[in-house]
């Protein structure tokens, strides 16, 4: 925990000094002892300490300054600390002053100099007052705190992106905590900076403004830059698939890099209780299994990049990814692991307030936020069941909607029993979103009811969105074969009346999640017929790792 902070101030260096010495000899193992020449510097450097969170027990002023009294000065202080101690340093003539300002400018006490010594004159008192500032002091929290508003995409973006990252934070609204007086000091203190949000502060006292998640990224030290140019395995996708072969991959001994756009996890991540894989009879959730499989790749040495990659060649036996910053990294076998994102609903007000009140899948950040409202989840698959269940412990009232008569053709079962039994959740059927409704974020949906072609419109806090996904893979077009719809083809989904694919030039069959090009592997949700489950992008991102093996052997 940072030492809260004893602040001098004078103009005249022989007494400043002379008080910065005392102060330290007594108090320095409990208190950083602080000095300024100047009360605008001071109050200046007071500013900063408020956005740093740090705390102050003590600012000590001299009556006699230029351009501010003391007396001026510990007012102004107590504009930004109102809970520090206020003392003056007066000389014999300014007694009657000291006195005054005592009753009127609620200052807690004056020192007369000289104070020798110092054990009878200033330790005493001011010992008093410490004890006192300590026994209501609350030590403030030392961690990254995002200040934001609900409804703005930017801040969401951000706060998902640090949720989704294990990065702990301290989220600070700054529409609805703006009476809470500490935030109100706050953004007095960053001054206009305050309004270029979402504004992310550090505990070493350095800001971001209007900042993006790639950002926070290198701040927080997520790497974005490859240790080397050259690796034995490289994966991009960090979901499940991409997370078991970074550990097979890396506990075999292979020189192993990981590439993640958003966070370790995936889909998977997003997962409030994943109750069917194997080892969990309670369920688990997704952010707790990423954790945890981070934890087992960095432990075998996995290196993670925070990076999108953006296109793939090949050039002799190595394969080249570039990444959206233009940097390149090379290896030998690589895996694409990038399974499926969202679908996209397509209704008027949907694009514009995305993020302001409507999400795709499971918005992890926002479902404290729900707490007392009325929401909507789209989609009737278990992603949408699981994130039902989540939200109806905080909602007042959760509303399914789905397009057919029921659940039970696209839900598990365990599931809809578990909904069933949730008083607060209401399901919907033969209901599709035809417009959402708001200026700034979401207030109302219109809703489309096929029985009875009539539209109803009602309000809406939130909507989360979970109607089925895509594979995003034009990057990888006229490199790897795919379906119609975009997935991956491997192994025997390339051999076509017997023929190995175009441009084949090896003596062997292309192994089972080996693609079109040699070395080139895809697992999990992105391939062509992959079972859309946890367990089995874990099982084949596993696999892939021992035809990768067997690749290497004759690279
Ligand atoms: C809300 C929800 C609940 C679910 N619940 C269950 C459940 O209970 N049980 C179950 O078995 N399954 C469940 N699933 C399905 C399961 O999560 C997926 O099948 C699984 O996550 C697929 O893993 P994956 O590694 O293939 O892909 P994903 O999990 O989709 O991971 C792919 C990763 O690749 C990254 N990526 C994509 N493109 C790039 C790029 N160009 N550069 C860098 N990175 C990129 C993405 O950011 C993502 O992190 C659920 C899915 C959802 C959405």
């Amino acid at each position: 925990m940072a030492k809260p902070i004893l602040l001098s101030v004078d103009d005249d260096s022989d007494v400043l000094r002379a008080i910065e010495r005392d102060l330290r000899a007594q108090y320095g193992a409990e208190y950083r002892v602080i000095a300024s020449d100047s009360p605008t510097g001071a109050l200046e450097l007071l500013k900063q300490l408020k956005v740093r969170n740090d705390g102050v027990a003590l600012v000590l002023a001299d009556q006699r300054m230029p351009n501010m009294d003391g007396v001026g000065f510990l007012q102004e202080a107590r504009q930004i600390f109102p809970e520090a101690k206020r003392a003056l340093l007066t000389a014999y003539a300014d007694t009657n002053a000291a006195i005054s300002a005592i009753n009127q400018a609620n200052i807690d006490y004056f020192f007369m100099k000289p104070w020798d010594p110092p054990a009878e004159h200033l330790y005493p008192q001011l010992n008093d007052l410490l004890d006192d500032w300590r026994a209501s002091y609350r030590p403030a929290f030392e961690g990254i705190r995002v200040l934001g508003t609900r409804w703005s995409p930017r801040s969401y973006e951000l706060r998902d992106f640090l949720a989704r990252n294990h990065v702990p934070y301290q989220w600070i609204d700054v529409e609805l905590s703006a009476n809470d007086p500490e935030t109100k000091l706050l953004l007095e203190a960053l001054g206009p900076e305050a309004t270029n949000l979402p504004v992310v502060l550090f505990p070493d006292g350095t800001k971001l403004l209007e900042t993006v998640p790639s950002e926070v990224a290198q701040k927080v030290g997520l790497r974005t830059h490859a240790e080397t140019d050259f690796y034995d395995l490289a994966i991009i996708g960090g979901g499940p698939a991409g997370l078991a072969a970074a550990v097979y991959g890396a506990s075999e001994g292979l020189r192993t890099v990981m590439i993640e756009r958003e966070a370790p996890g995936g889909q998977a991540g997003m997962s409030s209780r994943i109750e069917n894989y194997l080892g969990f009879p309670t369920g688990l959730s997704g952010a707790d299994l990423a954790r945890r499989a981070v934890v087992q790749a960095k432990r075998f040495g996995v290196e993670i990049l925070s990076q999108e990659a953006v296109g793939v060649r090949t050039e002799g036996p190595y394969r080249i990814i570039k990444f959206a910053d233009t940097n390149e990294i090379s290896c030998h076998a690589l895996m694409i692991a990038t399974g499926v994102q969202w679908r996209r609903l397509e209704a008027p007000g949907i694009d514009r307030l995305q993020g302001a009140g409507i999400y795709y899948g499971g918005g992890a950040t926002e479902a404290i936020s729900c707490s007392g409202e009325i929401i909507y989840v789209v989609g009737g698959a278990n992603s949408a069941g699981q994130a039902a269940m989540n939200f109806a412990k905080y909602a007042e009232r959760v509303v399914i909607l789905v397009r057919g008569d029921s659940l039970s053709s696209t839900m598990s079962q365990y599931l809809i029993d578990q909904i069933k039994e949730m008083p607060n959740i209401q399901l919907w059927t033969h209901a599709s979103v035809a417009e959402a409704h708001g200026e700034t974020h979401l207030e109302e949906i219109s809703v489309l009811c096929s029985d009875t072609n009539k539209v109803e419109r009602v309000p809406a806090s939130a909507m989360f969105i979970f109607i089925g996904a895509l594979p995003r893979t034009d990057w990888l077009s006229g490199i790897v074969e795919r379906d119609e719809r975009g997935f991956i083809l491997t192994g025997p989904d390339l051999i076509r009346s017997g023929q190995r694919p175009k441009g084949w030039a090896l003596d062997r069959d292309p192994f089972l999640l080996e693609t079109n090009v040699p070395g080139l592997f895809a697992v999990g949700d992105v391939r062509h017929g992959s079972v859309k489950r946890v367990a089995s992008g874990v099982g084949e991102g596993s696999v892939a790792v021992q035809f990768i093996h067997q690749y290497l052997s004759k690279v």
